[in-house]
């Protein structure tokens, strides 16, 4: 589903009397979130990521603006009718209930209006089915076994994971005991048996149906004698219930893990039970608050690629705020890079961090971050002090201050002093080197460099020692801002 979302804003009002001001923690935000993709609300503490989420979610509304999903506006909208599965930043687990219980707890009271089915006969026609593959189901029974002990708790998770079936069905299937038959004749006659007495069963309940006009359909929906589903709002039974709970657990990979009280689960886990509990009901669109700010950081990149997987394998529209700039490159599809409520900067990472529109969004992202300087634009070029750096330029800017932005890897070694063959470089002063395998980190300094320290990544090849060198700037690695506006200024 895709969520346009049009001129939002969220004002906190203040207290006159304690002389408290209003904040503006959301202010006029207009984004375009796609169908399907994993987008990242990225921007520093306090910069009105959460409530824009919260506004997304209905747990907060807004000042003013439009929410839409697809074609519903939904800005007015209860958050329980958005369909909609939100995780809290500390997972909010119920901490007496198990991991299963916490998961199925949305679904307990969940009234949905569905097609009336019969499961007795689908239930008998599934059994059916198995049972004429019977070799397959007293494998599977066998191969559970433990020292060559079957037990029975262990066959009927093996069976429920192969068929996809409920508890109650599994443990009508191992009651069969046709794994303690060693004659194929008996075997045999013991299957057709039962597939006998189940297809009389069947014939008995649609004999039933067909008394008060009904049928049942090929999909074992009741029907009328034309072929019209019948409808009946209802709560979920049990199995379905159970199917469901499973099939998300399996999602997301703590199926093992069900019986267990939050408490006796790891963080990672607690975080992928909490994903669970907001994926059940089947959202149209997934909300994560900071989700992985709980976990340690070795955590924290396994679980991100576990939210991308996810997202990825479920195909739902997602959106999670963070402040950490690397955990949004590498998992989003689009990033909105959010500054004092408003959006600076929306797009694909790479493009943002390839084509920043202001000093805000290029100093935000990358690491180490890019090096910024304050420069000026002559009529020759970008000088940055006395030294002329590139021969690029705007044409409206000549004689004016500039913020000159390089990225760690835009600079190259020319290890010379200035001399006919390279005109435009930058000195620098080497303070410290990092050796980082194929990377080496340099520290420097200069003059004009705002900040403490300058960080450059070179080829760790190069030999370089605690002295001033020159270094030639990519192009393409480098941003000219505004002084005032800091918006992104054309150099050519
Ligand atoms: P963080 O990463 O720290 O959670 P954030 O980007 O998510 O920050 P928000 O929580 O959206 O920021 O807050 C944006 C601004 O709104 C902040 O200045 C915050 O103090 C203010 N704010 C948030 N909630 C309230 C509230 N209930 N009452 C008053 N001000 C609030």
């Amino acid at each position: 589903m895709e969520i346009v979302i049009k001129n939002l804003s969220k004002i906190f009002k203040g207290d006159e009397k304690k002389g408290i001001d209003d904040t503006i923690a959301v202010n006029n935000v207009s984004i375009n979130i796609k169908n399907n993709e994993l987008v990242g609300l990225l921007g520093p503490s306090g910069c009105g990521k959460s409530t824009t989420l919260y506004m997304i979610a209905g747990l907060k509304e807004p000042s003013s603006g439009e929410i839409w999903f697809d074609n519903e506006e939904v800005t007015n909208l209860a958050s329980e009718k958005r369909g909609i599965g939100f995780v809290f930043q500390n997972y909010a687990l119920y901490p007496h209930m198990n991991v299963y219980k916490n998961i199925a707890f949305p679904l307990t009271n969940l009234k949905i209006d569905a097609y009336k089915k019969e499961y007795k006969i689908e239930m008998l026609t599934k059994e059916n089915e198995i049972l004429s593959n019977y070799e397959e189901l007293v494998n599977i029974i066998k191969d559970s076994s433990l020292n060559n002990k079957i037990s029975k708790e262990r066959a009927i998770v093996f069976i429920i994971d192969k068929y996809i079936i409920s508890p109650s069905f599994a443990k009508r299937l191992f009651n069969h005991k046709l794994f303690t038959i060693s004659s194929k004749e008996e075997l045999k006659n013991k299957v057709d048996n039962i597939i006998n007495e189940n297809n009389i069963k069947i014939k008995e309940i649609k004999d039933k149906y067909l008394k008060r006009n009904l049928k049942i359909d090929d999909s074992f929906y009741i029907t009328n004698l034309n072929d019209e589903k019948i409808i009946q709002r209802r709560k979920l039974v049990y199995d379905e219930i159970d199917l469901m709970v499973r099939e998300v657990a399996r999602l997301v990979q703590i199926e093992e893990q069900l019986d267990k009280k939050p408490k006796e689960l790891s963080g990672g886990q607690q975080q992928r039970v909490a994903i669970a509990r907001a994926l059940v009901k089947k959202p149209r669109v997934l909300l994560l608050d900071e989700p992985l700010s709980n976990l340690d950081a070795r955590l924290r990149i396994k679980t991100r690629e576990e939210i991308k997987r996810i997202q990825k394998e479920t195909g739902i529209t997602t959106v999670f705020v963070t402040h950490d700039q690397e955990e949004a490159m590498s998992i989003c599809d689009e990033i909105v890079v959010m500054n004092n409520g408003k959006v600076m900067q929306e797009g694909k990472p790479i493009e943002i961090y390839k084509n920043p529109s202001n000093l805000f969004v290029a100093k935000f992202l990358g690491t180490p971050p890019i090096n910024v300087f304050k420069g000026i634009i002559k009529e020759d070029g970008i000088y940055v002090d006395n030294e002329k750096i590139s021969s690029l330029k705007n044409e409206n800017y000549i004689n004016k201050e500039v913020y000159v932005g390089i990225r760690p890897e835009g600079f190259i070694f020319v290890s010379s002093k200035k001399d006919e063959d390279n005109l435009d470089t930058i000195s620098l002063r080497v303070k410290e080197i990092t050796l980082n395998g194929k990377d080496t980190t340099l520290t420097l300094e200069h003059d004009s460099f705002i900040g403490e320290n300058i960080k450059i990544v070179v080829d760790s090849d190069l030999n370089i020692n605690i002295d001033t060198y020159q270094f030639k700037i990519k192009t393409n690695k480098m941003f000219v801002f505004d002084i005032d506006s800091e918006e992104r200024i054309e150099i050519k």
